[in-house]
């Protein structure tokens, strides 16, 4: 009988190897850097083992598609020139266009973005967005850089990468100190070589320019639609529950807003400059002004200060992280006495934290569906771009909430039929699809 032309995803246990007389490989020894990229590669792993992944298809998946280095020399304020390194990673490409985030941040490397890449393509999967995966980032300070210079670098970063990004091909979007600003100097940039306005080469973008409404609360909207959703799974009412949140920037700002709408108090943020905490629950509008002003919420008035560490071994109902990768380790983890770890940013957890989380009854809302919100809404936008027919903010949020809470559903339906962590039941739903579509895609040449 003739082998199906969609190629299975799931080991065989015995048959026909794929070339005739050869044996089949075996799957690689798990290898993980430290990291974010370890920690990728480790759920990865783990994903694959869970749905017996197929070992050809396992091999394909663990590595990029493509990767970029740039150097990007800028002409500083000064007259000096300083040399930054950018990089620009495709992870998969199976299920659409390339898709991720551009961040500015000094521990900026290749390693971070291959798994933020990585990341993006089972985010995109996970929520079932037409979208491979992609990351983008450029090793620098732009806390210690003037509005000009921040645009002379997206604008060089923009130009390194004409070759590589567009609407059909790859198409960034904010992240770590980059926003809508920066996207507009990247897709003026580009639209500016090809001779007309390209909107669809970058979401994210202010809306005098194609942005769609809802994008900029968009992260933050999702990690609250995704914890309404646990809450209610769990019995926790939300009026009254309490909450930290860990990063106050686009996602951390705009959770903690959207959270304290539903009567949750918020009594902790921190970010780059420090931490505080108010028993009675913090006035987010002036930590907001505050951190606008000053760089930091630190030191806000009728507040006392809190570091991260503390901020995650609050005795909260929920504890929001939406700053870095990383936060919560083997070492912190026994220390979490929230019911609810909702991941706003990518990677916040590492792989040794999750059994512990898991025997202490904490419900982590993985980060691929618990910040998928970003990702929705960039489709949304980009759908926007190509039809020049703009949605309101009610179709957005109504069209938002109903794609993240579907993608969540099968989350936590996958994590009880299998009897797994929610974050091994995302990676396997997400690495399942990635993998069919891979393999229905065929092998080219
Ligand atoms: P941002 O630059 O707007 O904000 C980052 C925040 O984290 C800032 O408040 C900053 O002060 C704080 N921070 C930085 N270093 C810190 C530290 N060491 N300790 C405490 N706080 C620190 O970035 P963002 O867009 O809000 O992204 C935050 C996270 O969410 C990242 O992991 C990003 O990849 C992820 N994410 C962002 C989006 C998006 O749409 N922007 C989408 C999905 C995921």
């Amino acid at each position: 009988m003739q082998e199906s032309t969609i190629a299975p995803v799931r080991a065989r246990a015995a048959g026909p190897t794929t070339t005739p007389g050869r044996p089949r490989p075996e799957a690689p020894a798990p290898a993980h850097p430290a990291g974010a990229l370890g920690a990728a590669l480790e759920q990865f792993d783990r994903a694959a083992d869970h749905i017996s992944l197929d070992p050809e298809l396992r091999a394909i998946l663990r590595q990029a598609r493509r990767e970029w280095m740039f150097s990007l020399p800028v002409r500083m304020d000064d007259g000096r020139t300083e040399v930054y390194t950018g990089y620009r990673v495709q992870h998969n490409l199976s299920r659409g266009p390339a898709k991720g985030g551009i961040r500015f941040h000094p521990q900026a490397d290749l390693d971070e973005v291959r798994a933020l890449a990585m990341w993006m393509t089972w985010k995109c999967a996970l929520v079932d967005v037409p979208f491979g995966g992609a990351k983008g980032g450029v090793a620098c300070d732009p806390l210690q850089m003037s509005p000009r210079e921040v645009e002379r670098l997206a604008r060089r970063f923009a130009t390194e990468m004409a070759e590589v990004i567009g609407p059909e091909r790859d198409i960034p979007a904010p992240d770590v100190n980059t926003n809508a600003q920066v996207m507009a100097w990247m897709m003026d940039t580009l639209s500016m070589h090809r001779g007309y306005s390209i909107p669809g080469v970058m979401t994210g973008k202010p809306l005098e320019i194609g942005g769609s409404e809802g994008r900029g609360d968009a992260t933050g909207q999702g990690v609250v639609y995704c914890v309404e959703d646990a809450a209610r799974r769990i019995g926790l009412p939300l009026a009254g529950a309490t909450a930290a949140v860990q990063g106050f920037g686009n996602v951390g700002e705009a959770a903690a807003r959207l959270l304290a709408q539903l009567g949750v108090e918020v009594i902790a943020v921190t970010d780059i400059g420090g931490g505080v905490v108010a028993a009675g629950g913090l006035d987010l509008a002036a930590l907001r002004d505050r951190a606008r002003q000053t760089g930091s919420v630190a030191g806000a008035p009728g507040t006392f200060p809190i570091t991260n560490e503390e901020l995650i071994g609050l005795d909260v109902d929920v504890v929001v992280l939406a700053a870095l990768d990383g936060q919560v380790t083997g070492k912190n983890a026994g220390r979490v006495r929230a019911r609810i770890l909702a991941e706003g940013a990518n990677g916040p957890t590492m792989p040794d934290a999750d059994p512990i989380l898991r025997a202490n009854g904490v419900t982590v809302i993985p980060d691929i569906l618990c910040n998928a919100g970003g990702v929705i809404v960039s489709y949304f936008e980009w759908v926007q771009n190509r039809e020049a027919l703009f949605w309101t903010l009610e179709e957005i949020n109504d069209r938002l909430r109903r794609v993240i809470l579907r993608a969540a559903d099968r989350v936590w339906r996958r994590a009880a039929d299998d009897d797994i962590d929610p974050r091994l039941a995302a990676q396997a739903i997400a690495v399942e699809r990635v993998a069919r579509a891979t393999a229905i895609r065929g092998l080219y040449p």
